[in-house]
């Protein structure tokens, strides 16, 4: 018997964590924290599995929300084999290290938490198998015996650097995880590769499911259509903060505004950028020959940029017409792209770029669907918003359609929904019953079992 258990990330975009029962054999897809909570309600609900055969965890890629909270499930179960593709190894390094000084930061004692140390990050690092893509590998449980094995395969997911789609067969069964994946071409990731063949179960990220697609156009018209509002602000003396996430969209912006200025359809200015997500740049780089990049010739590193957290004095930014990228990419309190907008609401030349999608219940969002002239409440009271706002849709998830469509490729015969908000799992799941009338149902909800 199959069973599938949330931990987290069921009808929310959050702690994403799955548990599945394999006769005997327990995985764990992803182990994410919740970016916008704290202490242990961030974390994946680890008791629902207390008493339960946990073998292995597989990672889909290495977002906040996907991969974060496992250092506290390894503490809990020290013995766990971890594994994931060589990409997302080497960029959990990078992140879960950068994470404990912002945890230290969050987390009081009375949380319930225990930090990690830097050592144990080393530990843990030094314990993740990686796998290529389209690598097969086996996994048995502890309490197995030697023929019982299940088939698993990374799938290029198209969404971030190193991010897989996960395939398991198990007698015959095969189960499907999207992780968070994408059907369309960005600027330096290529679409996803979806595995050939019937799945039985789909387990399908919904981010996109209550966005009108007409709103996400792709990634090359939407660039010029950057380019056109950027040059108007730039070419008035303004500055442009587009707060992107460290991994993945930065990267994918700072190509694109790279490329718009090669071909001379942006003008030149000075572009910031820093911290983590030039680091993570190096990991772009490094890879750009071994992974699925639509033009491996473009390297971030050769672009030139200026220390974003180099600026002494944040008036520097308006002095001269620039574009920052700053993190985070929903304007979470507190971060550098939240402080920066701060100040860039006041300014009257300037524009605050938005390119990607906004939670509502976060600043970004809020920032977002206002426009000049607008009162506020932007971490003070009913401030008057100054400068030019403007959404593009850059995205880094499948539209609605394209998630159909992975349904109308699959034939599964039964799918989960997870990794999005009532909204979405709504109209996702409405369409899949309009269209596909054998299919069993169900959004995932965290703690219920559902029988594979
Ligand atoms: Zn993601």
């Amino acid at each position: 018997m199959i069973k599938f258990l949330p931990l987290g990330g069921a009808g929310e975009i959050g702690a994403n964590c799955f548990y599945i029962n394999l006769e005997g054999c327990g995985i764990i897809l992803d182990c994410g924290m919740h970016p916008q909570k704290t202490g242990v309600n961030a974390l994946p609900d680890f008791n629902l599995i207390e008493n339960l055969p946990v073998d292995y965890v597989l990672i889909s890629h290495a977002h906040q929300d996907h991969l974060s909270a496992l250092p506290f499930l390894v503490q809990k179960f020290p013995y766990i084999k971890i594994i994931s593709t060589p990409q997302t190894r080497a960029l959990a390094e990078l992140t879960l290290h950068n994470s404990i000084s912002i945890l230290k930061e969050q987390v009081n004692e009375n949380d319930g938490l225990k930090i990690y140390s830097h050592e144990e990050i080393d530990l843990l690092i030094q314990s993740i198998d990686y796998r290529a893509y389209e690598e097969k590998f086996y996994l048995r449980g502890y309490h197995h015996r030697e023929e019982d094995v299940s088939e698993v395969t990374f799938h290029d997911a198209g969404h971030i650097i190193g991010s897989a789609s996960i395939l398991i067969k198990k007698n015959g069964i095969k189960i499907f995880y999207t992780g968070d994946i994408n059907l369309q071409d960005q600027m330096i990731l290529k679409r996803a590769l979806l595995p050939a063949g019937k799945v039985d179960a789909l387990i399908l990220e919904t981010t996109y499911g209550s966005t009108d697609s007409n709103f996400i156009p792709g990634w090359k018209d939407e660039a010029m259509n950057f380019a056109q509002h950027a040059n108007k602000i730039l070419s008035g003396g303004g500055s442009i903060l587009i707060p992107v996430f460290s991994l993945g969209k930065m990267q994918e912006i700072l190509a694109a505004i790279w490329k718009l200025m090669e071909t001379g359809t942006l003008s030149k200015t000075d572009i910031y950028t820093g911290g983590i997500a030039s680091k993570i740049s190096r990991v772009y780089d490094y890879n750009r020959y071994v992974i699925n990049q639509i033009d491996p010739e473009i390297e971030l590193k050769s672009i030139v940029q200026k220390d974003l957290y180099g600026v002494e004095n944040p008036d520097d930014f308006f002095k001269h017409p620039c574009i920052a990228l700053a993190p985070s990419g929903m304007m979470i309190k507190n971060t550098a792209s939240y402080l920066l907008a701060r100040r860039w609401i006041k300014q009257n030349k300037s524009a605050i770029f938005t390119v990607g999608f906004m939670e509502e219940s976060t600043p970004g969002y809020l920032i977002a669907n206002s426009k000049k002239g607008d009162k506020i409440n932007f971490g003070g009271d009913g401030e008057e918003v100054k400068c030019t706002i403007k959404q593009f849709r850059f995205p880094s998830h499948s539209k609605r359609e394209d998630l159909l469509e992975i349904v109308k490729r699959l034939k599964p015969e039964k799918v989960i929904l997870v990794h999005g908000d009532a909204d979405a799992i709504d109209w996702i799941g409405a369409e899949i019953l309009k269209f596909y009338r054998g299919i069993k149902l169900y959004a995932a909800e965290k703690g219920k079992e559902i029988q594979l």
